[in-house]
């Protein structure tokens, strides 16, 4: 009875392609040293937790990008490690580690600066409840190893390594796939993106920033499945897009995003910047040197990032606004209102980023007066950094002369008294237009009384 319902689910499942048809039992075997992963390169944290699990009985492997990286030779952001041993257990094995997540609890065991994550091993579930596009909802048993390897999005992300056996085990022929240098899904590609469409936006992430080829089956259904992005909570959108964004690889992730025509709705400027020719050069500037900054090893706040991204709306209704009467603050600060509402509809930004975001966008026509007590009191705000980082942008991309970016360099970098002597040295046009009578001076390009910095009047090379 038992072995007929058995064989039931396996024919099911091989004619129709459920959920299940990936779960492979059988996986190759490798010494991992011999595949090029070096034990030096994994961290002590990581090494430590598999041991620690190890001794107490369970299974514990690294796995997902960590083990990708260290067999391409390339540094892993971070390690990962998958177990049978449940979260309750995990968590009574190491003194700082703390559970995670209500839906899927995960562990976060803590090493000085570094964090483990460890999950236990995910079940693929038959009777997943989805929405009405195939998307799964829920996704929160346990299962066992070969379930949770096909669970795995693509086959170079389902490898086991276990660094205290040396052994990598390979459910999904990623180590060929790795050699091949091909990104290829697991399980029915058309199945996989409707279960989670975000995994077409990973898939756009990881040829960016490996280099490698999409296989043809799982590149094919991905430009009509596009559309299903705007259906993926905008929450989670945010985290994928972010992970995008701060790969070192943003510029190649975007282009690689229209070309599988996946951009559409995801960033409203995306949809402009992309389908333009020449890209929009304020953004290309500002990617390429998150791009550099990331691949330097330094930080990036996603605030200030997120205010390069949206500013082409914002300033281009700041612009409106201004042609219209409105006074310059006021304004802005309208603009931004609108960018962010239009936004929030499809990718959520979290609060702390949109104050910065608000920080450094509404400080920028303050830098603008360079009269008076005015630059003095920039000076003491928290984001000068942060402002004056966006406004040198702006220069960069031609939105504004470079003179005014030079000015503010110097500024900050003078003494007292150098300082008091470059507002008396100020250009006559720094002082900026009166706010209530921007409107006309913006409109006469070749006016004496032109603002230097106001949006109207920028200067493109
Ligand atoms: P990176 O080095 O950029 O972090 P990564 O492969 O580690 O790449 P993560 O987002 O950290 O990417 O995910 C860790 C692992 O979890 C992946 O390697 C993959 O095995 C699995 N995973 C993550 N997201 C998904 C998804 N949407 N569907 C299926 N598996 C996923
Ligand atoms: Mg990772």
């Amino acid at each position: 009875m038992i072995r007929h319902f058995i064989d039931r689910i396996f024919k099911r499942d091989a004619t129709r392609g459920g959920p299940r048809a990936a779960i492979r039992e059988k996986f190759r075997q490798y010494k991992a040293s011999a595949q090029g992963i070096q034990l030096e390169s994994v961290s002590e944290a990581a090494r430590r937790t598999c041991e620690t699990l190890h001794n107490a009985g369970h299974k514990a492997f690294i796995v997902g990008g960590g083990v990708r990286d260290l067999m391409l030779d390339l540094r892993p952001k971070d390690f990962d490690v998958a177990t049978d041993a449940t979260p309750d257990q995990v968590r009574a094995l190491f003194r700082r580690s703390r559970i995670i997540g209500r839906r899927f609890q995960i562990v976060h065991v803590i090493f000085g600066r570094e964090t483990i994550e460890v999950s236990t091993f995910r079940a693929i579930q038959d009777d997943a409840e989805t929405d009405e596009h195939g998307r799964v909802l829920r996704d929160n048993v346990w299962g066992t190893q070969a379930e949770d390897a096909a669970r795995r999005d693509f086959t170079i992300n389902a490898l086991y390594y276990d660094p205290v056996a040396d052994l990598l085990l390979d459910y999904h022929d990623g180590v060929r796939d790795l050699k091949k240098r091909t990104l290829r899904i697991i399980g029915d590609p058309t199945q996989r993106f409707r279960e989670d469409p975000v995994r077409m936006l990973r898939v756009a992430r990881f040829v960016a920033k490996l280099g490698f080829t999409i296989e043809a089956k799982t590149r094919a259904p991905i430009r009509s499945l596009a559309p299903l992005i705007s259906n993926v909570p905008s929450a989670r959108l945010f985290d994928e897009m972010l992970k995008l964004l701060v790969s070192g690889h943003a510029l190649a992730c975007l282009h690689e995003l229209r070309r599988e025509g996946l951009h559409h709705g995801l960033l409203p400027m995306l949809d402009v910047i992309l389908d333009q020719p020449d890209g929009e050069r304020f953004v290309t500037v500002a990617l390429e040197r998150t791009d550099q900054r990331v691949l330097a090893g330094k930080p990036i706040s996603p605030g200030f990032l997120f205010a390069t991204l949206l500013w082409q709306p914002v300033r281009e209704q700041w612009q409106k606004a201004l042609a219209a009467g409105q006074p310059s603050i006021p304004a802005l600060s309208d603009a931004i209102d609108q960018a962010l509402d239009d936004q929030a509809r499809q990718l959520a930004i979290q609060r702390r980023h949109i104050a910065d975001m608000r920080e450094i966008w509404m400080m920028q026509p303050r830098f603008e007066r360079r009269t008076g007590r005015a630059p003095f009191a920039l000076l003491e705000h928290l984001r000068l950094r942060a402002a004056y980082d966006f406004l040198l942008l702006r220069c960069d991309a031609g939105e504004l002369s470079a003179e005014i970016g030079q000015w503010w360099t110097e500024f900050i970098e003078a003494d007292g008294a150098g300082r008091a002597d470059m507002i008396a040295r100020a250009p006559a046009s720094a002082a900026g237009v009166p706010r209530n009578r921007r409107r006309r001076s913006s409109r006469s390009p070749a006016g004496g009384a032109r603002t230097e910095g106001s949006p109207d009047t920028a200067s493109r090379d």
